[in-house]
């Protein structure tokens, strides 16, 4: 049933109207991790404990927890991007998103909790003719030209990492940070779903993961988001990382690049659907990602032809 967990009145109402705007759309848009690579790290290497149950599904508070976020058609509480101009190809994302489709007034936001805000951020820092490129499931072996790409056209990007694959390629990380780009926690196992697990594996997941990410980084690395795998974000992960100093990151141009749909679709999408200040999905991990450095390839010109200039997610 669409019952939201009653766990906490305030993190329900400051989370599930932007949640249920746009959870089954993002679910959509990450796809699952490469098998063999997530989740091979050993957990014992962090100062975060792990759970005990792995799954979460022993979980009392959570009755339905099986039930995405619900899905007030036309709920106006959430902006989700504004940097979109165009039609999103994902039906149940709002195209329009400072209208509201209902017409009805607009509700008032709930205030941020203190530590920062627990909305999605969809859009770059500085708007205007700019854009944040995200790179999702990483570092890989692919990482390395990805990079070499951002370098040859000198563009900044964020990547959104997977923390035993920090572990493992602690010098991707560091060359990431040395090229001028920053960093995202995508989790220690890139579970999907994710807002079904248990409150301490949802503190494990991320918690771990951007102490892994901050060890293979080295001193002084900063971690200033998080993405939820498959954009699963709920308002317990959203409270999760902003109290643990991360902003949950969104995007507004889901290229499907995971599903390997051909290097002329994920160069399309971007080309149709990018607007000003948005912030676009790919991902340097999570198996073959030649399609999307061949991508990468003919968008970093054109993005450049076309008045762009390379920026970060606000925070
Ligand atoms: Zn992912």
């Amino acid at each position: 049933m669409r019952i939201p967990s009653p766990r906490s009145g305030l993190a329900r109402a400051l989370g599930y109207g932007l949640a249920a705007l746009l959870a089954p759309a993002l679910i959509a848009g990450c796809g699952p991790a490469e098998p063999g690579t997530v989740g091979s790290a050993a957990p014992g290497t962090s100062t975060v404990p792990p759970p005990s149950s792995p799954s979460g599904s022993s979980a009392p508070s959570a009755p339905s927890s099986g039930s995405t976020a619900p899905t007030p058609a036309g709920s106006s509480a959430a902006s989700p991007s504004t940097g979109r101009t165009s039609p999103t190809p994902t039906p149940r994302v709002s195209s329009t998103p400072t209208a509201d489709p209902t017409g009805s007034s607009t509700p008032a936001p709930p205030p941020p909790p203190a530590g920062g805000p627990t909305s999605i951020v969809y859009h770059t820092a500085s708007g205007g003719r700019t854009v944040a490129l995200t790179f999702d499931d990483g570092p890989s072996q692919y990482t390395g030209q990805v990079l070499d790409l951002l370098a040859q056209y000198g563009a900044h990007a964020t990547f959104c990492q997977i923390g035993p694959q920090a572990t493992a390629r602690p010098a991707a990380v560091k060359r990431i940070l040395a090229e001028g780009h920053r960093l995202c926690d995508h989790t220690v196992h890139h579970p999907q779903p994710m807002h079904t697990l248990s409150h301490d594996r949802q503190v494990y997941e991320i918690a771990a993961a951007k102490e892994m990410i901050t060890k293979a980084g080295g001193t002084g690395t900063e971690v200033p988001w998080f993405r939820a795998p498959g954009g699963d974000f709920s308002a317990e992960n959203k409270l999760i990382a902003v109290q643990n100093g991360m902003r949950p990151l969104g995007w507004s141009v889901d290229t499907r690049d995971w599903s390997r749909p051909g290097v002329a679709s994920i160069v399309a999408d971007v080309q149709r659907n990018l607007g000003p200040g948005g912030v676009v999905l790919m991902h340097d991990g999570g198996g073959d990602r030649s399609q999307t450095v061949a991508a990468l390839r003919q968008l970093l010109p054109w993005l450049t032809a076309h008045g762009y200039t390379f920026d970060f997610p606000a925070v």
